[in-house]
């Protein structure tokens, strides 16, 4: 699944693609993709002579905003978007047309069919679900040490599952998760509330250092994320952590285990992150 780096890549690349044009017809080919409004024809009128004025996001939710609208699209496991010539013939799995005035298409493949729209009125999608419940941006600058810890550090949860869980942090997965707990040196059991301040700080650290680093890889290669069917792709990254179990660990050359923390596969350093039991909630160490 995409996340906060790669929904941030493709965004930047539709940014680039689509903003300044105008609808002139929408087709839903699968309906069950679009949750908002439940009406599909009333979807697909609503959109008719908006122009796109710029795309943002939102966790990992992609948000297109529009003259009078704002569509909100999760990609979830496998969603595509792809900047079509309305002559090139329709790919399989292609869902949901966004037909332009200027001859060109957004077209979006999701094999998987698990992605979702939503329309709302212009800013309404913020105080709406699924918008409204997502925590902190972890690349806005309100995201500081204190902004986290006062969300977090009192949690008895163990720290995987909390910093996946997307009402206290948006945007990390599986993925990004393992490698910022890896240069934070936390192992992904420890309970929240035994972290200590310094390492709230080394998490903090290490949660914006590895998205940033992830987004700026992926935005040095925007031009290779469109390929020769206007499909827009995803960036695959080196990681340190996930995917290696077995290899030895960059930093102390320990073996990487992998195991199921929270119902997920996670890969952890067993020497650089061990697993501390400590027992106060003070965080003064
Ligand atoms: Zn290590």
């Amino acid at each position: 699944m995409p996340e906060l780096p790669e929904v941030e890549t493709v965004r930047r690349t539709l940014q680039q693609l689509v903003v300044g044009k105008t609808v002139e017809r929408v087709t839903v080919r699968l309906p069950r993709i679009v949750q908002h409004p439940d009406d599909i024809e009333i979807f697909a009128a609503l959109l008719v002579g908006e122009t796109i004025r710029s795309v943002e996001r939102r966790g990992k939710f992609l948000r297109f905003i529009f003259d009078h609208y704002t569509l909100v699209s999760h990609l979830r496991m496998e969603g595509r978007y792809g900047v079509y010539r309305s002559d090139e013939p329709l790919e399989p799995h292609t869902h949901v047309v966004f037909h332009f005035t200027d001859g060109s298409e957004l077209r979006y493949k999701d094999v998987r069919q698990f992605g979702t729209m939503h329309i709302f009125a212009k800013d309404q999608d913020l105080q709406e679900a699924p918008l409204r419940k997502l925590g902190l941006e972890p690349l806005d600058e309100a995201f500081t040490l204190k902004a986290m810890t006062d969300r977090l550090a009192k949690r008895t949860t163990k720290i995987k599952p909390l910093l996946l869980n997307q009402e206290y942090i948006v945007g990390i997965g599986n993925i990004y998760v393992d490698e910022s707990l890896f240069r934070a040196g936390i192992h992904p059991e420890r309970e929240a509330n035994s972290l200590s301040a310094s390492e709230w700080a080394k998490l903090h650290e290490a949660i914006v250092s590895t998205l940033r680093d992830a987004v700026a890889a992926g935005g040095s290669s925007i031009k290779s994320f469109v390929n020769g069917q206007g499909e827009i792709g995803m960036f695959q990254h080196q990681f340190n952590m996930y995917g290696r179990q077995g290899e030895p660990c960059p930093t102390c050359g320990q073996h990487i285990e992998k195991k199921v923390v929270a119902g997920r596969g996670t890969h952890y350093c067993p020497k650089c992150q061990p697993l501390k039991r400590k027992r106060s909630s003070g965080g003064k160490t």
